[in-house]
């Protein structure tokens, strides 16, 4: 990761403006209505949340910022605002109350991170719409077999169909970044094509793209049991495939044999 990187990171996780045109474009594509629970991941000075506002949609922001968090229940009082960490969040707590839509222009530094768990710990999540830097949009969007096709492809694949939305350039933030960003779009699976068993899937995810170049059979040396050579018998895997080879949901077949 060059200087240029780390810097692009650090800054995006604090307070950058993105011009109205794209907060609207963000707020449209989430569909929201008057009668939609929704929750905002870092709202910052408001740019994305006005508009939210304006839906008639019951919302709650959570913000870690004291000071922004304090500004926006000033300037907002039908607002209900967390002043907490979105990484320590209950999404268990705010999904069991009901159908939810979660959106956020989010902090870059934390995206991938937040998205993991969301896709996975929200009960009744009807859909979410997140600006994320443009490489991370890409990894959840990639194509099985293509090199922004990762661990957290698999994963959020397993609980969401993603849609990449639109690609918004440095120019519309003020100060303007160094990367680009994107906005995606996720849509909860039924219960039924969920992972079984999240944790194994997780752990397969981690083990697997650790050693990404390496071939699978290599990578799954101490666990080549009768059942995992059947496995790959009865999907048609050569044991020299890698692992992006494999689609998201051979992937959750294959965590159920190890
Ligand atoms: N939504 C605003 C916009 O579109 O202009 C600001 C987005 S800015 C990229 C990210 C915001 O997330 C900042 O306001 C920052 O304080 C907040 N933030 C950073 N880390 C956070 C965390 N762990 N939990 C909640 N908010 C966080």
């Amino acid at each position: 990761m060059n200087n240029t990187y780390h810097r692009a990171k650090k800054s995006l996780g604090q307070n950058f403006l993105v011009d109205q045109n794209i907060c609207r474009r963000i707020v449209h594509s989430a569909r929201i209505k008057e009668d939609s629970r929704v929750l905002e991941i870092g709202p910052g000075q408001g740019a994305l949340t006005r508009h939210l506002l304006e839906t008639g949609c019951d919302l709650t922001v959570v913000e870690k910022d004291r000071d922004l968090a304090e500004r926006l229940e000033n300037d907002h009082p039908e607002l209900t605002v967390l002043q907490a960490d979105a990484l320590r969040f209950s999404w268990e707590d705010f999904g069991s109350k009901g159908a939810c839509t979660i959106v956020g222009n989010l902090p870059y530094n934390i995206g991938s991170k937040l998205i993991w768990d969301i896709v996975a710990r929200t009960p009744n999540l009807k859909r979410a719409v997140f600006m994320v830097q443009h490489e991370v949009a890409l990894r959840l969007t990639a194509e099985q077999g293509t090199k922004a096709f990762g661990g957290l492809t698999v994963w959020v694949r397993n609980h969401a169909e993603t849609r990449y939305l639109f690609k918004v350039p440095p120019t519309v933030f003020r100060p303007q970044p160094k990367v680009d960003s994107a906005v995606v779009e996720f849509l909860p699976l039924p219960a039924g094509k969920r992972p079984e068993n999240p944790d194994a899937l997780s752990k397969l995810i981690r083990l697997l793209f650790q050693k990404r170049r390496k071939q699978l059979s290599t990578i799954l040396k101490k666990q080549w049991t009768e059942p995992v050579r059947e496995w790959f018998d009865r999907e048609g895997v050569a044991p020299s495939a890698r692992p992006e080879t494999l689609s998201p949901e051979q992937f959750e077949r294959l965590s159920r044999c190890i």
